[in-house]
């Protein structure tokens, strides 16, 4: 210990160019060519284009499920669900523009780069590919600020629950493709490529980080964060917490990293959200209503949720050193054991084969 001290001490008298001279590294490095830099970039780059269209399906393919299955419990907000995905050469952020045009081949037009498993549009051999031509006869446009119009053309079709017709460019020829669209709860959901384990509800989406999807161990983690993000959404609890504010300053979403840990995270990757949007983002009793009603519907949804607390629990120990901290919503073990309450009332009530739906207060 006393060595170590006089080592830094001394370190610190020394003149910095001695330390320089010190630092420098004792072997030859190979050199480089920048032609094999290039291709090395673009490899990787590709890499996270490749692992975050991976994610995206699988995002889409979970998340289907819940909206579709849920529907009862949305109210007004729902509309027709196709199952498709389209992008076309500025509809990846601008760092991937280059990579994700050479990669799919985009250009102005959209193109279908994803089909949710076993959706209307996979019913209907819509097929990824394929490249938007009219919808309902009604051209779709190109370019730039064209997905806009397309995306608000799909959103009046779908509110209406009637079923579309497409044509579509395949291999050079037109074809028709007619998808009749099953009712679904109107919320969006997106994947932010940010490695932060995190996922929010907006009111009107939800949105779901790549560093959570890396996290999720099976589709049944999956399903649970996306069903406890639409039981904000469906409980409106943005809309609440905007009118119970008494002062300004509440933010349009409910970040989700202070569920996970029942309040108690103020550190790791809920601190790079920054640390102020916690006390705004938090409230324990929308957040016990998102995690009770969630449950409802994953299961409704057809996901496994005996493991629903074991996977908030694993949040928590991943991030261990927030558990240490003083916390000022000291709930943890109160969310574990209402979640395990609440698994046994949903049993109970598929054993009795009583209707799934939340109790609501008397
Ligand atoms: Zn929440």
């Amino acid at each position: 210990m006393l060595r170590i001290r006089s080592t830094l001490l001394l370190s610190a008298l020394l003149p910095p160019l001695v330390l320089i001279g010190c630092a420098a590294p004792q072997t030859r490095a190979p050199s480089l060519n920048n032609a094999s830099m290039d291709a090395e970039t673009r490899k990787q780059q590709e890499l996270v284009v490749e692992d975050y269209m991976s994610n995206y399906k699988k995002l889409q393919n979970v998340s289907s499920r819940i909206v579709t299955n849920s529907t009862d419990l949305c109210g007004d907000k729902v509309a027709g669900y196709y199952g498709f995905n389209y992008w076309n050469q500025d509809g990846f952020k601008p760092a991937w523009k280059e990579i994700t045009k050479s990669k799919y081949s985009l250009d102005e037009k959209f193109k279908i780069l994803n089909i949710v498993e076993k959706s209307p549009a996979d019913k209907a051999s819509l097929k990824e590919g394929d490249v938007l031509v009219s919808i309902n006869h009604w051209l779709v446009p190109v370019g730039k600020d064209a997905d806009k119009q397309l995306a608000q053309k799909l959103a009046e079709q779908a509110k209406s629950l009637g079923p579309v017709e497409l044509a579509v460019l395949r291999d050079g020829a037109e074809q028709k493709v007619s998808i009749t669209p099953v009712k679904s709860c109107d919320f969006q959901v997106h994947l932010a490529a940010d490695d932060v384990k995190n996922a929010y509800a907006d009111g009107t989406n939800i949105v779901m980080y790549k560093g959570l999807m890396d996290f999720f161990k099976t589709d049944e983690e999956m399903a649970l964060v996306l069903s406890h993000e639409l039981a904000h959404n469906t409980m409106k609890h943005i809309e609440a917490k905007k009118k119970n504010a008494t002062t300004g300053g509440v933010l349009g979403l409910l970040l989700d990293i202070a569920a996970a840990t029942a309040g108690v995270n103020t550190n790791g990757d809920f601190s790079r959200m920054g640390a102020g949007i916690a006390g705004n983002a938090y409230s324990v009793e929308f957040e016990q209503e998102a995690d009770y009603v969630g449950l409802y519907i994953m299961q409704k949804s057809g996901f496994n949720i005996d493991n629903a607390a074991g996977f908030w629990r694993r949040m928590a120990v991943n991030n261990s050193q927030a558990i240490t901290i003083k916390s000022s919503h000291p709930t943890t073990p109160q969310r574990f054991v209402a979640i395990e309450e609440t698994v046994k009332e949903i049993k109970g009530k598929i054993e009795k084969g009583v209707a799934l739906s939340p109790e609501l207060k008397k």
